[in-house]
């Protein structure tokens, strides 16, 4: 398939030093996950059954070590290199080639971010272990002669084995209950023989001959226009657009089995936001398509991400559901792309390569030539103005399934029925909430703040208690009996006596956290079964599940959490969302603060009344009249929206002009300060670019480092990578100062 060698030419030499008979060697690019400029030359000394070529998968020496890389191509201008110098490639991996969409949009994330290429591409080779073929798994069965001594536990080791296919070592000792020594015991006797299974388990494929629900008469015409879309097998992106609940995952489930039913051997991926939360999402398409997709996101065990890696890499994985990262997967035949929650700011990624994976995966679905649908109950307003001016699709589902109403949205004017001192429910809310347990429905109240209080201080000497490595208070954890930075992570016991005056009994929680909701709840209604939810009382993906299959099961009465009980669950005897603090997200300089706001607020909202019974929301704030519960409470949604277009479009802001964040950043206060002042001397002085600052960043001590901030504010068509790219190569800048490019920054800390 020479064909699809690209395009500029490979340049063979004949090796000078070496008898003419030897093989011709080629020089080759090859792109390293490392943060080096640009790929480096090796040589193809023809050692391989074939010429190497691009996307490749290599061994190479750098240095006295053998990295991996990617063979990429040669620029068209070859330059000039120093043959002499030059290695060769050691190995080259038996896995298929990157496919050129994923180089392409390796290339370009790096030059959208201003990254280098190698640090995007140690994202999509995260799991080197992967390059190395799997070993075979080695099991046991039963078979041997009996054991001499048969304990009990021994007993049931073999009763396991023999009423299942071989196993390994630990997967006996669990299902027997016994230690791996009971085991190895019987495997030393002879009485359980070694069987080696094949390293790579075949998947299954999902069976798209599955009756799915019956679609309603609205989704059905959804999902035929968005059908239409799928099988151009071309670039399209489409939102799909729908209140919670409305149906939205079936639709797209429905799109999922029309592109592989286009193409058997095709591959899609559904990203999703906070992929520990989905266990309700996973039992859905289980049950849709017979089979568990595949898996993809930091918190799964090396072992898995290894395999499942090599089963996306040689095309056998057919659905991959991912966070942001299974974007950089090398999917040989990728046919469709999911964003769920499109709008969701942790699509952001806030550190390493700083980029949008929402953005990129329009980006990927562009250079791959294939569809890509957004998802969203509350779309971001960029994507709402890309569908204004026709650059995207739309498909919209105006209602809930199945008949349930939308809850009727409520604001409590906290400056009228105040809640009593150290209390956080106001009367209204308190009242409702009765009602609501008194008619055996459950009750969600949402607060977007983790611990027991979010500052501490002494009431005699009024010390508080800050970090000592960043510009934030101490959060107490009363579960946990720390107080907490939510920043870089220190922790330390709850103090007893104030450090400041040495005063005991004088320290006093301010604010509420979730646990300290919890405690009000708990003195308010005893009878209630509580459940808090924040991702520190959650001790990973296994106990989210628990708690959300507590709540659906109606063990609970009362579920009190973060942002983690805000996300995607159906929990058809919840009626009631008590928002305990609407004007926290307005608080700060963010662009997107109301715009944010309103999407988290509805999302929460769209937990109530899912089912038959209908459910209401009441937003306790001290600004009812904002225009952001001002829109909740209406449902005038497109008057929002307008609104906030229009301030936009007035304020150049994003997506109506572009901006750049410099975040510069160092040990010493000084040197930090003196290179964002020579940053602000030297600012570019294109037409219609603005630059603001530096100021300190409202984080300005983080982790020990002192850090300020630059924003380039510039018009649409400005290349500003370029512009930044000048900018930070003509400025002179003091050692120890590390600048961080943020180009569409979501994060303005
Ligand atoms: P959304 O993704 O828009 O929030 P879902 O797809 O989760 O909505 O649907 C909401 C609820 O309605 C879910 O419990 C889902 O199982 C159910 N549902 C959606 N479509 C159908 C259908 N066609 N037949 C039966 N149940 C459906
Ligand atoms: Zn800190």
């Amino acid at each position: 398939m020479a064909d699809t060698i690209a395009k500029p030419a490979r340049q063979s030499i004949s090796a000078p030093n070496r008898p003419a008979e030897e093989a011709v060697r080629t020089r080759i690019r090859v792109l390293l996950p490392l943060p080096l400029e640009g790929p480096l030359d090796y040589w193809d000394d023809g050692r391989f059954d074939a010429p190497l070529r691009p996307g490749d998968i290599v061994l190479v020496p750098l240095g006295p070590r053998h990295v991996h890389g990617v063979v990429w191509d040669l620029p068209d201008e070859a330059g000039s290199f120093n043959a002499e110098k030059l290695k060769a490639v050691v190995e080259k991996i038996d896995l298929p080639p990157f496919p050129d969409d994923l180089r392409q949009l390796i290339d370009w994330v790096a030059n959208y971010t201003l990254t280098p290429p190698g640090a995007v591409l140690k994202m999509a080779l995260s799991v080197p272990e992967a390059l190395d073929p799997l070993q075979p798994i080695r099991a046991y069965a039963a078979g041997g002669p009996e054991a001499e001594r048969m304990t009990e536990a021994r007993a049931r080791v073999l009763d396991v084995a023999k009423s299942g296919p071989p196993r390994t070592v630990s997967d006996l000792a669990r299902e027997a209950a016994v230690g791996e020594g009971v085991v190895r015991g019987l495997v030393k006797s002879g009485t359980l023989v070694a069987v080696d299974l094949p390293a790579e388990v075949p998947l299954g494929r999902p069976d798209l001959d599955l009756p799915g629900p019956t679609l309603s008469p609205a989704q059905a015409e959804a999902a035929t226009a968005i059908e239409s879309v799928v099988m151009t097998r071309a670039y399209k992106t489409v939102l799909l657009e729908g209140v919670t609940g409305s149906g939205k995952t079936e639709v797209y489930f429905d799109a999922i089995a029309t592109a592989l039913k286009a193409d058997p051997g095709g591959q899609v991926l559904v990203m999703v936001p906070e992929i520990a939360l989905t266990s309700q999402w996973l039992e859905r398409f289980a049950q849709r398509f017979g089979v568990e997709p595949l898996l993809w996101h930091s918190d799964l065990g090396q072992a898995y991400r290894r395999r499942a890696w090599r089963q996306v890499a040689k095309g056998a994985a057919s659905v991959v559901v991912g966070a942001r990262s299974a974007l950089f997967l090398p999917f040989p035949d990728l046919r469709l792309i999911v964003i769920d929650e499109e709008q969701d700011a942790s699509y952001k990624q806030e550190d390493g390569v700083l980029y949008n994976a929402r953005d990129m995966a329009v980006v990927r679905g562009t250079l791959a030539k294939i569809p890509v649908i957004l998802v969203s109950a509350t779309p971001s307003l960029e994507t709402v103005v890309n569908v204004r001016n026709d650059r995207y699709g739309h498909v919209d589902l105006p209602n809930r399934h199945g008949g349930a109403s939308m809850p009727e949205i409520q604001a409590i004017d906290m400056r009228e029925t105040p809640p009593e001192r150290g209390r956080w429910l106001s009367p209204p809310l308190v009242a409702a909430m009765g009602d609501t347990l008194l008619a055996g429905e459950q009750i969600l109240l949402f607060l977007n703040r983790r611990g027991y209080a979010p500052l501490t201080l002494c009431r005699t000497c009024g010390h508080r208690f800050q970090c000592p490595n960043c510009s934030a208070w101490l959060v107490e954890h009363r579960y946990a009996g720390q107080v907490q930075c939510h920043h870089c992570g220190f922790s330390q016991p709850a103090p007893e006596i104030c450090p400041a005056c040495g005063k005991p009994g004088t320290l006093v929680a301010c604010g509420p956290g979730v646990e300290r909701l919890a405690e009000e709840v708990a003195l308010r209604f005893p009878a209630a079964r509580i459940g808090v939810m924040a991702s520190d009382t959650m001790t990973g993906p296994r106990a989210i599940a628990d708690m959300i299959a507590r709540m659906t099961h109606h063990e609970i009465d009362i579920v009190i959490g973060t942002q983690l009980v805000a996300k995607g669950h159906h929990f058809p005897m919840l009626t009631l969302v008590g928002i305990v603090d609407a004007d926290l997200g307005l608080e700060g300089g963010d662009p997107r603060a109301s715009e944010r706001t309103y999407q988290q607020l509805s999302q929460v909202s769209g937990r109530a009344g899912r089912a038959e019974r209908p459910g209401r929301v009441m937003l306790q704030s001290y600004m009812p009249d904002h225009p952001v519960m001002a829109a909740l409470i209406s449902g005038d949604r497109e008057a929002f929206l307008d609104r906030e277009i229009r301030a936009r479009q007035a304020g150049h802001l994003p997506p109506f002009g572009r901006l750049v964040a410099l975040i510069v950043s160092g040990p010493d206060h000084n040197s930090v300060l003196q290179a964002g002042r020579a940053l602000a001397r030297n600012a570019p002085r294109e037409k219609g670019v603005e630059t603001f600052g530096p100021a300190p960043a409202p984080l300005s001590l983080l982790r020990g480092r002192h850090r300020y901030r630059l924003l380039l504010k510039a018009p649409r068509a400005v290349n500003v990578q370029a512009i930044v790219r000048r900018w930070l190569a003509t400025t002179r800048l003091p050692k120890k100062v590390r600048i961080q490019v943020d180009v569409d920054p979501y994060s303005f800390m």
